[in-house]
């Protein structure tokens, strides 16, 4: 085999069954067993280069970390993305009855108002390095609003595949920038068989087909920023979304990696996986003690973890084994409950992915499985007014009066529910 040739701090593509290696192109399954391809770095290069010091240099953006990212040349698209809040959230840890809670707010990412932006610069700066003029995806909403908007500020084309029965808030958001938006009749693991056809026979840069070696690293940023900002510690606990699971490794690998290049101490710590009881292939398999996960066929109003044959649940399993992490699952009503407990306590308000984080992280502490008196993360993904259909039935009412006081003063008067908040 001919010597792959490394393009920056990339080494190489590699599998992460077999470990063989191939050019960085834009390929993503190993030709002998069909494992996934990863990319592989040059730490050793990378350590000397990026230190804490160098880091506090920079804008404050998710590429911040750019020499962990996988791009050969400095990022095109999304340079602005990342670096959101992380919030002491005091008020919600005392509901939840845990010492010491964070939020990891990428509820209000740049420019799509969720985490998939991350992913997102990643894919398409990578993809105008190969050469791509048109990128594409399978998406369960977020990510196709995400590449619509990107690609329209960067001048490429793009088709976005969807399920037909996505919310409003998120078909309007994809087609608000012009790209090509197709429904297709069907879930989202049709939607993805689809796309796996189509990328075999347009060219097109698929940020989650074929791109997604890259496209999936950039999931690592909000790792490495969840870092940074507790003062590089790795938290004792995160809980994470998990839709195909990715972000969960991702957020897994980010801290491996910090350790390898010298950035945090290595130290004791859990990342727990949270999923809609309507769609839980992943923590079903955790509660049985299994290997792999059973597919499904999703009925949720978290739509955007509805992958009922996540391509990562087989690794986000041996995550929980590694790090002594627990994967569970809340239902409807608990998601919503917990979009309005965190939107109540500490004013943010998630879509239905962050009330299943907000739900399963109240389970795994009324358990146990996260001690009372432990430090934890959740990571919130995405925004509420995205998925407003949720909640819209459930999030009280509004009290109508003409513009005059004396109709004010009578109804703080009527209504004592006013003035019992
Ligand atoms: C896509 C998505 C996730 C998780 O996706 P993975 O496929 O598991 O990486 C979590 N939250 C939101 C809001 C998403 O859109
Ligand atoms: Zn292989």
């Amino acid at each position: 085999m001919p010597k792959i040739k490394q393009q920056g701090f990339m080494k190489a593509l590699q599998c992460r069954e077999c470990g063989r290696e191939y050019p960085l192109e834009a390929r993503h399954v190993c030709e002998f067993d069909f494992g996934p391809l990863e990319v592989a770095y040059d730490y050793a290069k990378i350590k000397t280069k990026l230190t804490r010091a160098a880091i506090a240099k920079r804008p404050q953006s998710m590429w911040r970390y750019r020499e962990l990212l996988p791009v050969a040349q400095e990022p095109t698209v999304g340079v602005e993305v990342g670096f959101t809040p992380l919030i002491k959230a005091d008020r919600l840890a005392k509901r939840l009855g845990i010492r010491e809670l964070w939020i990891k707010n990428d509820a209000v990412n740049y420019p799509t108002l969720s985490f998939k932006d991350r992913v997102v610069s990643v894919a398409l700066s990578r993809a105008r390095e190969l050469g791509y003029e048109t990128v594409a995806c399978a998406s369960t909403g977020n990510l196709a609003n995400s590449v619509a908007a990107n690609a329209a500020a960067s001048g490429m084309k793009a088709f976005v595949f969807i399920p037909h029965d996505l919310e409003k808030g998120k078909v309007v958001n994809s087609l608000i920038y012009d790209a090509n938006v197709i429904s297709i009749k069907g879930h989202y693991d049709e939607v993805n068989r689809l796309c796996a056809e189509i990328a075999g026979k347009y060219n097109w840069a698929f940020v989650n087909v074929n791109m997604r070696p890259y496209y999936a690293e950039g999931s690592k940023s909000q790792g490495f920023e969840i870092l940074e900002q507790l003062g590089w510690k790795i938290p004792r606990h995160t809980v994470v979304p998990m839709a195909s699971g990715s972000l969960l490794t991702k957020i897994h690998k980010s801290y491996q990696e910090c350790i390898k290049v010298g950035l945090v101490r290595k130290s004791n710590y859990s990342v727990h996986g949270a999923q809609a009881t309507g769609c839980s292939p992943i923590s079903a398999a955790y509660r049985e003690g299994q290997d792999f996960f059973k597919p499904v066929k999703p009925d949720t109003i978290a739509k955007s973890l509805a992958i009922g044959t996540p391509a990562d649940g087989f690794y986000a399993l041996k995550v929980f084994k590694e790090t002594g992490g627990a994967s569970d699952d809340v239902t409807d009503e608990e998601i919503r409950e917990g979009i309005k407990l965190l939107a109540e306590t500490e004013g943010i308000f998630a879509e239905t992915a962050g009330g299943v984080t907000v739900g399963v992280a109240k389970k795994l502490i009324a358990s146990g499985a996260i001690p009372a008196d432990d430090s934890a993360v959740l990571c919130i993904t995405g925004n509420g007014l995205k998925t407003l259909d949720a909640v819209e039935n459930h999030a009280g009412s509004t009290r109508e009066i003409s513009p005059s006081l004396r109709e004010f003063d009578a109804l703080l008067d009527r209504d004592k529910t006013l003035t019992a908040k």
